[in-house]
């Protein structure tokens, strides 16, 4: 949330309307987190600019802009976030900045999944998803940068081929694996979109924002269910404490089968492409 202060700080600003690009200047473009910052940079390459709204060591879901964040939206000619309410202090931060320029949705147009009555922002774990993005983002840079738009059809459509093989590649592996084995507890619930695309179940103790607490009783169904469903393999991800699943594992005698990336890159996975690689080949290592 914007503090007071915060406000106060940003209405010192005044409004500013985001030049255009200057010959031989990249476009300056702002991305809500990690993996966004990746996709615009596949698409965008040498013309573009891409800087993240939210640090790689912060929980994009409940991230906090300080006036010295919302100073850096001044220069901006494109921000670009998820959507589909993984970003609730977007609006905020836009309003709080005075920013008049463009801003894209890159998850316009994907079909949304539910979870306990509440959207799965976690679109991109589906690679076909991620196809849309790009398109979206194709789309926006082309209007912000006209004379660049070839460049960015040409960056898109390479990088939408190598978004095919991987989601053939990630198809495949699991479809190798027999159904009833495909099961695999995770500590927050941001797999569904995996889950569906490649047929794998995932089941969550906590609700789908990371910001929610588990109940003692949600801890209690997990067990029984990994009890009752012969589950091999727990994970824990990169942004969360690891003592919750390490707490089931020790209670149901399961493995703790090493760390997924959910909602940000790391040191060891620096792209999308490489985060959906770790992830796949973590849970698959598991359920053999
Ligand atoms: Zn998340």
């Amino acid at each position: 949330m914007l503090t007071r202060r915060h406000f106060l700080a940003a209405s010192l600003l005044t409004p500013f309307a985001p030049a255009h690009a200057q010959q031989g200047a990249k476009v300056d473009v702002l991305a809500s987190f990690s993996i966004i910052v990746d996709l615009v940079r596949q698409v965008g390459g040498e013309r573009v600019a891409v800087r993240s709204i939210v640090a790689q060591s912060q929980d994009p879901h409940d991230f906090e802009p300080s006036p010295s964040d919302v100073r850096r939206v001044m220069k901006a000619q494109l921000i670009v976030i998820n959507g589909l309410g993984f970003e609730p202090w977007a609006d905020r931060f836009v309003r709080a900045a005075n920013y008049r320029g463009e801003r894209l949705v890159a998850s316009r147009g994907v079909k949304a999944l539910s979870e306990r009555g509440a959207i799965d922002p976690h679109a991109w774990q589906d690679v076909e998803n991620v196809k849309l993005y790009v398109e979206n983002i194709r789309e926006a840079l082309s209007k912000v940068d006209p004379s660049g738009a070839s460049d960015y059809a040409r960056n898109a459509s390479a990088y939408g081929r190598e978004l095919d093989a991987l989601h053939q590649e990630i198809k495949a592996a699991f479809a190798a694996i027999p159904k009833a084995q495909r099961k695999v507890i995770t500590s927050h619930d941001s797999f569904h979109y995996f889950g569906e695309a490649y047929d794998v179940a995932f089941l969550a103790p906590q609700g789908v924002s990371s910001s929610a607490e588990p109940s003692a009783r949600d801890v209690a169904a997990i067990i029984r269910q990994i009890r009752e469903q012969r589950i091999k393999a727990v994970f824990f991800e990169n942004a969360l404490p690891q003592q919750l699943a390490r707490q089931i594992a020790s209670e149901t005698g399961v493995k703790v089968a090493g760390k997924l990336y959910a909602d940000v890159l790391g040191d060891d996975v620096r792209s999308y492409a490489q985060m959906m690689r770790h992830n796949y080949t973590t849970i698959l290592a598991a359920l053999k």
